[in-house]
């Protein structure tokens, strides 16, 4: 013992912090390991046969695992039911059971093949960031009605009345408008104007601009890049001020990925940076943590390189 202590005190800072970080990970591995086994322990009831009172018992005795965690991960087996492939990564603890249950919602909406893909490359939430934007697709092609080939009349009525609904939600909404301002637009309605018409225009006037301005600083940052690249100069790292202060007005703070309302934390290049080499403000788009991770999900090059740093 007085040995492992003496081993231990010399070992250099960086060596035990790498030893414990693999034990760490081979702690968690034998962990998902001993949990997947638990639906089988159960089927067969060997936990009575050992002298436990339940699943429960034997789990916590054995593997320090909670009552919950046991519950849930007996409920995916059974859910698993008709998915072999996914069911033997859970028996043999290649993955998390809070992983799998983040996409139990889409398991028959997309190939196993593609959920064993992204359960295996995507971080825990990124992977519900994933189901979340999978299920608002859906929703937005159910309410297209491209899943209900059969709609029937009354679900049609239904749907216009939920419209009429909606707009009256709108109204008691609180946009944070100035008193100066609502005063103004209420007495333009008063007066029979059409106030929708007038936001209407101010809106598209800001995109035009917004896109005008794009125009230009992408002309501009081409220009520089280029003139980069005859002086025999690297491309810049970075993206300029100027262009990050339009993707602002654009995006405001927000992920640029409509329906999300996480803060922005990388401005992501669509066209990846390591090939074009420029920053031009169209193929930029700020993104959380979560919509970049999936933004390089098929990217399986910048993935690579990204494990060996
Ligand atoms: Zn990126
Ligand atoms: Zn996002």
């Amino acid at each position: 013992m007085a040995k492992k202590i003496l081993n231990i005190k010399r070992l250099s800072d960086k060596e035990i912090y790498e030893l414990s970080k693999k034990y760490g990970l081979q702690a968690k591995a034998w962990r998902r390991k001993f949990v997947g086994l638990l639906p089988e322990i159960q089927t067969r009831g060997l936990y009575e046969k050992h002298g436990f009172f339940s699943i429960y018992e034997y789990a916590a005795k054995l593997g320090g695992v909670s009552k919950k965690q046991v519950q849930r991960v007996i409920q995916l087996e059974k859910k698993l039911e008709e998915k072999p492939q996914l069911k033997s990564i859970l028996i043999n603890g290649e993955t998390s059971v809070n992983k799998l249950i983040k996409i139990a919602p889409i398991l028959d909406l997309e190939k196993e093949k593609d959920l064993i893909n992204k359960v295996k490359n995507l971080p825990c939430r990124t992977l519900e960031t994933y189901v979340r934007d999978f299920k608002y697709e859906r929703k937005l092609q159910d309410q297209n009605g491209l899943f209900e080939p059969k709609k029937r009349p009354e679900s049609a009525h239904m749907s216009t009345l939920f419209k009429i609904k909606e707009v009256q939600k709108i109204n008691a909404l609180g946009l944070q408008l100035d008193e100066n301002i609502y005063q103004k637009l209420l007495e333009l309605q008063d007066k029979g104007i059409n106030i929708n018409e007038i936001l209407k225009n101010a809106l598209e006037k800001r995109k035009e601009e917004i896109e005008t301005e794009k125009e230009d600083l992408a002309k501009e940052i081409l220009e520089k890049e280029e003139s980069r690249i005859k002086e025999g100069k690297l491309p810049s790292k970075h993206v300029s001020v100027k262009i990050k202060k339009h993707l602002k007005k654009e995006h405001g703070n927000k992920c640029s990925i409509k329906h999300c309302h996480k803060d922005a934390t990388t401005i992501h290049h669509t066209a990846r940076f390591s090939l074009s080499q420029s920053h031009n403000p169209k193929f930029l788009a700020p993104l959380c943590s979560e919509h970049h991770n999936l933004a390089h999900l098929v990217d399986e090059k910048y993935r690579q390189h990204k494990n060996r740093k």
